[in-house]
């Protein structure tokens, strides 16, 4: 299954029937989050999963701050703002972005307007920063406004410290896309995975812009869409992006 087609089987059958027949996946994603409710779920600890905004997001919420993975489709703001507040999120500290991608980075521009630092690979503002093509979905994503953009970059790895939580970033490299980054909250043992992980299918590569297979097979740390690998390695409870948030028991095979 690619990636267009998993990307319709998310998407409700009224959103589909209310697009036009030249719509192509975004349009019927971006729909689709406009009439979805956001639904929370507590992973561990302070950590949740927010779900119907595009990717899932993962948050921290401490009372130094909120740290969110990813930030979602904008249209999503009242209600992943309502999410936030429900979860006790009184200041918006950090956002990571976990790649370039729409569906993890459209809530940028009013998440840094709410206070939030917003981080990434570089390659994600390079992407962020110019118009970027996906032939796959049949769709040119014009560049971002500068405060919607990336200013904290993580080439290689990044800790930062919140509340008692301890968080690490680590690059992929080339993976889903060329900017893939995934994130620990070390406390919790649970990890954020982006796409290179997706529930019950291998994901889609997005080779135009960079996003590569795997040269070295599924073993090695820093090349592919393998991060399973990681995450039962380091016995942590992956989150992903796109599906159920899944237990470490049932990601070990
Ligand atoms: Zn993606």
């Amino acid at each position: 299954m690619n990636r267009i087609t998993t990307l319709h089987c998310l998407t409700s059958v009224f959103a589909l029937a209310a697009l036009p027949l030249s719509a192509g996946p975004v349009e019927a994603i971006n729909l689709d989050a406009a009439n979805a409710n956001i639904e929370v779920r507590r992973l561990r600890d302070n950590v949740s999963v927010l779900m119907g905004s595009g990717g899932n997001i993962a948050v921290l919420v401490e009372p130094d701050g909120t740290l969110m993975v990813d930030s979602g489709i904008a249209v999503s703001e009242p209600k992943i703002r309502a999410a936030l507040e429900g979860l006790g999120s009184t200041s918006l500290k950090y956002v990571i972005d976990t790649h370039y991608h729409w569906d993890h980075t459209d809530g940028n521009a009013w998440l840094h307007s709410a206070g939030a630092t917003i981080l990434a690979h570089p390659n994600t503002l390079k992407h962020l920063s110019e118009p970027t093509t996906v032939p796959e979905w049949n769709h040119t994503f014009p560049a971002f406004a500068s405060g919607a953009r990336p200013t904290v970059l993580v080439r290689d790895h990044k800790t930062l410290k919140l509340g008692p939580e301890r968080i690490t970033i680590q690059s992929v490299g080339l993976s889903h896309t060329d900017s893939d980054l995934f994130v620990r909250f070390e406390n919790a043992d649970v990890v954020a995975l982006g796409d290179v992980f997706w529930n019950g299918m291998f994901p889609f590569i997005d080779t135009t812009n960079g996003g590569h297979r795997g040269r070295h097979g599924p073993d090695h740390h820093r090349s592919g869409a393998w991060p399973t690998r990681h995450s039962f390695r380091s016995r942590r409870l992956p989150r992903h992006a796109h599906g159920r948030a899944r237990q470490r028991a049932t990601t070990q095979e």
